[in-house]
């Protein structure tokens, strides 16, 4: 078979379209964007008005089995679905998440798709693309001067300094700045202080940004942040601080969605992009409901795997944006399945369907899980150029015993006529309107039952455990109003457990809470399982040795 040109290849041999052409596709007048260069632009506000009274289209969302390092390819996927729901002569778009520097100069891997299946301008999209997370950035820092500028001068609100939860944030994996100390150089300096940075995805303006509905709701939801806590015990907020209008000021321009294109030249929203652990991994609100208002079918990601991602989708931002998915797809690889099969990662290429058969413990489990929503499911199999037939059969009969769908795609070798199969079955279910979404949970389920039926339902454990420090917290969380907020789970993503190494489709085990954290202005309440990196730190050899600039101006060694 023969090899296929890298990612980045494939995205520069791209014809795209001038971004005004791919607007004019969707009915938006030249005046109803703002672009930013030839191939990319920001949709303005002026259209976003108009779009209000439109219909909605059909939203569908892609998620996957628990990752492993073999990769499944959730946005490989959106992107193939997309396309090839156009293929197949349905007016569809994609809405995406943006990424964030951080692992682009770490770890290889990007966040615009893969093979035939990408967003474009790669390059750009991977690199500042139109400038959102600085502006994230510059806003969550401006909170951060302000902090600092208050207890430096009078300090009227008695913030005491060692009880500042807010940090710093910059887009870069750095772990040096994980612990600092602030202020120093004496008292012109301000007051000295214990901090630190954590990377801009983690920040809560960047989830905030992706819940709120518009620049009012942006803007309250920033006064609500509580940032740390007076002498007395009592919050303080960025309304306190009387910061929340110039935040909102910084992240004017960068709240209006960004639009590209694909390969295959269909419209992308790509917008927002907030952790996946302590927050709720998905692209912006008003992203997605822009897409709804000028799309028929919309396609959109939710990071990690299904008990993460999938369940946040629905719990935190379909439930907060009265969002009603039509349908889900759960992508699963051969290889992936083969991993929590047992096999190690050099032994993937080849076949082993033994090894497979038990990895499709990992596939039924979030197949029942998923029942628990109400949305019809299609499983589809991300086809991989080692794949078996023999292989693909072992995850068919396993759908076919759970009574899903299955179905294998090409799109990463075929763009979209590679997933025209998998598109004509999402739209049965969808134009069936069988679906009849549920969240998991009620809004008046207090925070630990919320997190224990989670715990339960979806990750098979016996129950939940958290020593009295955190048991008081969840209460008082409760007892300051908080109680009606959905849970965001911080776990691991590799395991239905908090245990990494626990593949397959572990169950009886117990979840170790080992802190609750509060977002206000996000309107959720984190709680966190194990080990929470808010600053990755880069390899021993990061991917920023390869990267450069060559004689013709191009960008070499991303992906
Ligand atoms: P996710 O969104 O689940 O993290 P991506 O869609 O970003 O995964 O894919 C991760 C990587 O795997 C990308 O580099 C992509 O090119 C590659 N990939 C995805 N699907 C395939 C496939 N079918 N064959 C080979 N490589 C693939
Ligand atoms: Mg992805």
């Amino acid at each position: 078979m023969p090899t296929q040109p890298s990612d980045l290849e494939i995205a520069r041999a791209a014809r795209k379209l001038p971004i005004a052409a791919v607007a004019h596709g969707l009915g938006i007048e030249p005046s109803g964007l703002v672009p930013y260069g030839h191939d990319k632009a920001k949709i303005h506000y002026r259209c976003l008005d108009q779009l209000d009274s439109r219909d909605d289209g059909h939203l569908i969302l892609v998620t996957a089995i628990s990752p492993t390092p073999a990769g499944e390819g959730k946005t490989t996927t959106t992107v193939g679905l997309g396309d090839a729901l156009c293929k197949i002569g349905r007016k569809a778009m994609i809405c995406l998440r943006e990424p964030s520097l951080g692992p682009c100069f770490g770890m290889k891997g990007g966040a615009a798709g893969g093979g035939y299946a990408q967003v474009v301008p790669m390059t750009d999209i991977n690199l500042h693309f139109t400038g959102d997370f600085h502006a994230i950035g510059a806003a969550h820092n401006l909170c951060s001067a302000v902090i600092d500028n208050h207890v430096h001068w009078d300090n009227t609100l008695d913030i005491d300094p060692r009880r500042v939860t807010w940090r710093r944030v910059m887009d870069m994996n750095d772990r040096a700045l994980r612990e600092i100390t602030s202020g120093l150089g004496g008292p012109g300096n301000g007051v000295p202080r214990q901090t630190g940075f954590d990377i801009t995805v983690a920040s809560e303006i960047m989830a905030i940004f992706c819940l709120a509905t518009n620049l009012e709701d942006l803007r309250d939801r920033i006064g609500r942040i509580v940032i740390g806590e007076t002498r007395d015990r009592r919050p303080v907020t960025v309304e306190h601080l009387q910061v929340a209008g110039a935040m909102t000021a910084l992240l004017r321009d960068a709240f209006q969605p960004n639009l590209v294109q694909t390969l295959e030249n269909n419209p992308a929203l790509m917008h927002g992009g907030p952790f996946a652990n302590i927050a709720h991994g998905c692209n912006s609100v008003i992203a997605t409901r822009t897409a709804l208002k000028l799309a028929d079918y919309v396609v959109t990601e939710a990071g990690f795997g299904a008990d993460l991602g999938a369940e946040k989708f629905f719990d935190i931002k379909c439930r907060k944006a009265g969002l009603r998915p039509a349908a889900v797809v759960l992508v699963a690889t051969t290889r992936a399945l083969k991993m929590h099969g047992g096999v190690s990662r050099d032994d993937l290429e080849r076949e082993n369907c033994a090894a497979l058969r038990k990895g499709c413990a990992n596939l039924g489990r979030h197949i029942r899980n998923l029942g628990h929503f109400g949305v019809p499911l299609i499983v589809a199999i991300n086809r991989f150029t080692t794949d078996t037939p023999a292989e693909h059969q072992v995850i068919q009969s396993c759908c076919e015993e759970l009574g899903v769908d299955c179905v294998v795609a090409d799109h990463w070798r075929n763009g979209g006529a590679g997933a025209r199969e998998l598109a004509g079955r999402v739209v049965e279910r969808v134009d069936s309107r069988t679906a009849q979404f549920r969240t998991l949970y009620d809004d008046d389920m207090k925070l630990w039952d919320k997190t224990r039926h989670i715990a339960r339902s979806l990750y098979g454990a016996e129950d939940i455990i958290a020593d009295k420090k955190v048991r008081a917290q969840f209460a008082a969380l409760e007892a300051a109003g908080y109680g009606r907020f959905p849970v965001c789970m911080a776990k691991t993503q590799y395991s239905f457990s908090t245990d990494p190494l626990l593949l397959g489709a572990p169950s009886g085990h117990d979840v170790p809470i080992r802190e609750v954290r509060l977002a206000a202005g996000a309107e959720f309440v984190v709680v966190i399982c194990g080990d929470i990196m808010t600053m990755p730190g880069l390899p021993r050899r990061p991917s920023s040795e390869t990267i450069r600039v060559d004689a013709d101006r191009e960008i070499e060694g991303l992906f």
